[in-house]
């Protein structure tokens, strides 16, 4: 959990800038702009009021020179400027990559800002480069689809660690063995079908499929190699123990099935492919396959109603490839 402090009074915000002639600064804002605990930035006055009823509680308020973006995670911090411009184009607090965590700060005319979910980089010579945790291998936050990738295609997690004769990477794993553990404290069993699958068992799998059944088919039911999330090691297909509707939609039926829609979020995962949304994600219901994505982004996701991560972080449908 991140915290804010308590800013400064509106007095002290008001001395400061005539003492600075230079208007408010994000760090002291009044009581409506929240607070902010990072490095003061000039916003100049503001311009409108204050703007609630963003992702996850946030607000936002127009100053002259940008705008003060406040959420009960991360506390209140100035974007302004080019960073501000890129920090929009990739969709600002309901994008990619979320809000901001930190002001931005600046070495010899290169400036650098930190959101939940990757950095935005403006250069001397004017260039802006966004890093996205989304777009790495390595990051629990990885968005695997038909029209994304890994990166590297042959990539391996490190951490793999054996559950129930399959693989997960570490963090994944832990957190599925809180969750089967709360399952059980509430009667509820499951098993573990499917995990970690490296991208030669994948192109195994496929191809086999496309032999089979040809390409457009294999497609249907099978990832590429280099597309499946089971190959990030951070997906894991679970199962009732008597196998009852193992890899069916009417999986969602069971005791397991059921449990695991309503209460997987707590432990940082999500149905991945929800009902009536393979438009987007690509594929039909799956809900035995759960994704751990952290606790952050699967309460979010949960508490805001928003039924695939594509459209959580604002990222394009990807039907096919
Ligand atoms: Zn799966």
């Amino acid at each position: 959990m991140r915290k804010s402090a308590a800013g400064p009074s509106l007095l002290l915000a008001l001395t400061l800038s005539l003492i600075a002639g230079t208007g408010f600064t994000a760090q002291a804002g009044n009581a409506s702009d929240r607070t902010n605990d990072g490095p003061s930035i000039v916003l100049g006055a503001p311009t409108g009021p204050e703007n609630c009823g963003l992702r996850d509680g946030g607000c936002s308020r127009e100053y002259r020179y940008g705008v003060m973006v406040w959420s009960p995670e991360t506390g209140s911090q100035p974007v302004r400027g080019a960073i501000r411009t890129a920090w929009a184009a990739e969709g600002a607090e309901s994008g990619g990559l979320g809000y901001p965590v930190a002001a931005q700060t600046c070495t010899d005319g290169n400036c650098t800002q930190t959101f939940e979910r990757g950095a935005i980089t403006r250069a001397r010579t004017g260039e802006t480069t966004v890093q996205r945790t989304i777009d790495n291998a390595a990051d629990a936050a990885v968005v695997v689809n038909k029209q994304r990738p890994l990166n590297p295609v042959t990539y391996v997690p490190e951490n793999l660690v054996n559950v129930e004769g399959q693989q997960l990477r570490s963090d994944a794993a832990s957190a599925l063995q809180q969750l089967k553990d709360a399952a059980a404290a509430d009667g509820v069993a499951m098993r573990v079908m499917s995990g970690y699958r490296s991208y030669e068992k994948q192109a195994g799998l496929y191809n086999n499929y496309v032999a089979q059944y040809g390409q457009e088919v294999a497609d249907t039911i099978s990832a590429r190699p280099g597309h499946s999330e089971h190959q990030t090691g951070l997906a894991v297909d679970i199962a009732s123990p008597d196998g009852t509707c193992s890899l069916q939609a009417c999986f969602k039926d069971t005791a397991a099935g059921q449990w695991a829609a309503a209460n997987a979020h707590r432990f940082g995962f999500i149905i991945r492919y929800p009902e009536g949304a393979s438009e987007t994600t690509g594929y039909s219901y799956e809900p035995w396959h759960l994704r751990y994505v952290g606790t952050d982004i699967a309460g979010s996701i949960h508490s805001q109603g928003i039924a695939t991560l594509e459209e959580y972080l604002g990222l394009p449908p990807a039907s096919d490839y």
